[in-house]
């Protein structure tokens, strides 16, 4: 790997050079594969850690940094794609073996991370007179070595190690608890899907005994929460959705949280919380808190304003209502939207049937980043539904995706974006995978159409997939995908979110599925209103699930009661009600994940508010000059830290008034 003669800064593409080879494991047919996939890597990683700590003479990039990106790209790949097959694979024999080449890969990682030889040939490794990039990267490596307690006593690193073996253990056992526990309900009838949209009707014909299953996937439960008139079957199927996982999930997060405080005050961390904000950009467990607290007090009132209209809206059917329920939000929400702003989000669905809405995204994100996306046909996947890409400028391929984009049995049910291969420049090229549960063409009866709701999210999940991709050509490893600070992964997700909303990009590809008109502009105007109406009341459930996510790694995990703790954090957010009898945390997937830093997503957006005002400033969110720029310095910058590409891209550090701007723009 050569330095570029530019210093390699932000936004160099991948070299022609760099290798794309489909890694076979996502082809996997035997759990046997899995293992030896596996057992090959981990010794591989092993000899390039003995020959960095074997090498003589002085430290160098070449005997030093070098193979140590080697090794970095080698153990991504082990701990990344046996979790990508346990997440996805239809087989529960590959998902198993998944599982265990997952904790072996972050066993090793654990180990390297405390290994002190590995650690002293960079702390005598002098990059003073290298690049930017270098020493930025560097500079990650030696945190992130010090973060893990390598420079603690051997008892110390002892004890690191077994806690955190023990926690990738349990945090892999409270995900596969939310995967596999798919819930449904019965209900009655045709007649019992009353305000649901007639594709939903039809694609849920009565069972031989006359009654229909709902389930607690999202092409169900998004459109039941939303538009069932019932209040007891919206009741019903919400009372099983947040029970996922309760019970089981009660005492495994128990586990999860009390091991994480341990292994925080080992390290000499007042708690869990305090431990993964060091390496944030908010930088401590009460900065986060403080954040937490300022968007609370910003959104308060419209938050209540917005509470008293779904209220007014309830009592027309229920004159004696003193309150909302958990399953009256999204119901009661859209009916304001539909009487006040004359906006029912039904009418948009014919316009955003699923193929058509993957064809538009690949439209407008070409044509915004000056990128091509080629169907490749003649790789195996995990499952039929599976399609690949490859990303291209020109003629020149940049990387590689993976849509996994609906629901089936044990799959994971949310949606994500996974870095499968880490791209460095004139190494390799990255590749990433969406998973996510939209309907699906080949399982619904008539044309799969998407929710508003269900389009964002592919948006959303496609910013993040963009940012792995485009932050592919950097030199070092340690400066892609993976060392991004993770309170900013989130904005360019939340921006892409943005495209969606906007008339002029919509009317491209939001067509109707028989049609083929365009969606109405003042459909597109009304919605745009009915939107920003319950904005702020949406940011106070927000910042409830952030306050949890900090709250269970803040306390003392002693007299930890979970259950009593949410309702502590509903107490601080009394507009959100809470539903009695249900364990929301044993389905809170983050609380492993992010752990505590679930204000990432809030933090993110302040940042998002701002970004995307050059391209309002503009007037075209499809303007080539900015979006080239937000791409090269933005999404290709990650050889800098996230503070330096806003302040370069903006003119300015970021501020907090376009995201209270937009806040008071509500209702
Ligand atoms: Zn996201």
């Amino acid at each position: 790997m050569v330095p570029g003669p530019d210093g390699t800064r932000s936004g160099t593409l991948a070299a022609p050079t760099a290798k794309l080879t489909q890694p076979r494991i996502l082809f996997a047919k035997t759990p046997e594969e899995v293992r030896s996939f596996s057992g090959r890597g981990l010794a591989k990683v092993r000899a390039l850690r003995d020959a960095i700590v074997r090498a003589e003479g002085p430290r160098t990039l070449g005997n030093t940094l070098e193979p140590y990106d080697d090794l970095s790209l080698r153990l991504h790949e082990l701990q990344a794609l046996p979790k990508f097959l346990s997440d996805v694979h239809p087989d529960s024999g590959i998902r198993e073996a998944g599982d265990v080449a997952y904790q072996a890969a972050d066993r090793l990682a654990t180990e390297l991370s405390l290994d002190r030889e590995l650690y002293e040939t960079f702390a005598a490794l002098d990059v003073s007179s290298e690049d930017e990039a270098t020493r930025y990267a560097v500079a990650k490596i030696l945190r992130d070595f010090r973060l893990a307690g390598v420079d603690r006593d051997e008892a110390t690193r002892a004890k690191v190690r077994a806690l955190r073996d023990e926690i990738t253990t349990i945090g892999q056992e409270f995900d596969r608890i939310i995967r596999e526990d798919v819930r449904s309900i019965e209900v009655d009838g045709p007649e019992a899907l009353e305000g649901l949209p007639e594709d939903f009707v039809r694609g849920h014909p009565p069972g031989h005994d006359g009654r229909i299953t709902i389930t607690t996937n999202y092409p169900d439960s998004i459109p039941v929460f939303r538009y069932a008139r019932r209040d007891g079957v919206r009741k019903a199927l919400m009372a099983e959705y947040l029970n996922r996982g309760h019970p089981k999930n009660l005492d495994v997060l128990a586990r999860l949280v009390a091991k994480r405080h341990e292994l925080a005050r080992a390290l000499g961390y007042e708690s869990w919380a305090e431990y993964a904000t060091a390496d944030k950009m908010v930088g401590t467990a009460r900065a986060a808190s403080e954040f937490v607290e300022k968007v609370a007090r910003t959104a308060e009132d419209r938050a209540r304003v917005d509470y008293e209209k779904i209220l007014a809206r309830k009592r027309q059917d229920d004159p004696r209502a003193e309150r909302l329920e958990r399953w009256d939000l999204n119901y009661y929400t859209e009916l304001v939207r539909a009487d006040s702003y004359a906006f029912d989000a039904k009418r948009l669905r014919p316009y955003f049937e699923f193929g058509r809405v993957r064809d538009g995204l690949f439209e407008i994100t070409g044509r915004l980043f000056g990128v091509r996306y080629l169907r490749v046909t003649d790789v195996r996947v995990w499952h039929p539904s599976v399609e690949v890409y490859d990303l291209f400028q020109g003629r020149r391929r940049l990387g590689r995706f993976y849509l996994d984009l609906h629901p089936r049995k044990d799959k994971y049910g949310h949606a994500a974006a996974v870095p499968l291969v880490l791209g460095v420049r004139g190494a390799q090229l990255p590749q990433a995978a969406l998973m996510c549960n939209f309907p699906d063409p080949r399982a619904w009866d008539g044309p799969a159409l998407m929710d508003f709701a269900e389009v964002e999210t592919f948006f959303h999940e496609f910013g993040h997939l963009l940012h792995v991709l485009f932050s592919g050509g950097v030199r070092w490893a340690k400066n892609s995908a993976e060392g991004i600070e993770w309170d900013f992964i989130e904005a360019p997700s939340q921006m892409l979110e943005e495209w969606v909303r906007d008339p002029e990009v919509l009317r491209t590809f939001a067509l109707h599925h028989d049609t083929r008109e365009p969606v109405p502009t003042n459909l597109i105007g009304q919605m745009r209103r009915a939107e920003a109406f319950g904005r702020a009341y949406e940011v106070q459930r927000q910042l409830l699930y952030a306050t949890l996510s900090l709250m269970y790694y803040t306390r003392d995990p002693g007299a930890l009661d979970t259950t009593a703790v949410l309702e502590e954090a509903h107490a601080r957010f009394p507009l959100i009600p809470h539903f009695e009898g249900t364990h929301f945390q044993c389905s809170f997937g983050h609380l492993n994940g992010y752990s505590a830093i679930y204000y990432t997503y809030m933090w993110s957006l302040v940042i998002a508010k701002d970004l995307f005002g050059r391209f309002k400033a503009r007037g075209s969110l499809l303007d080539p000059t900015e979006a080239a720029r937000y791409r090269t310095i933005i999404l290709g910058g990650s050889e800098r830290p996230a503070a330096d590409l806003i302040r370069e891209f903006l003119g300015r550090d970021v501020a907090f008034d376009a995201f209270a701007r937009w806040l008071r723009e509500a209702g």
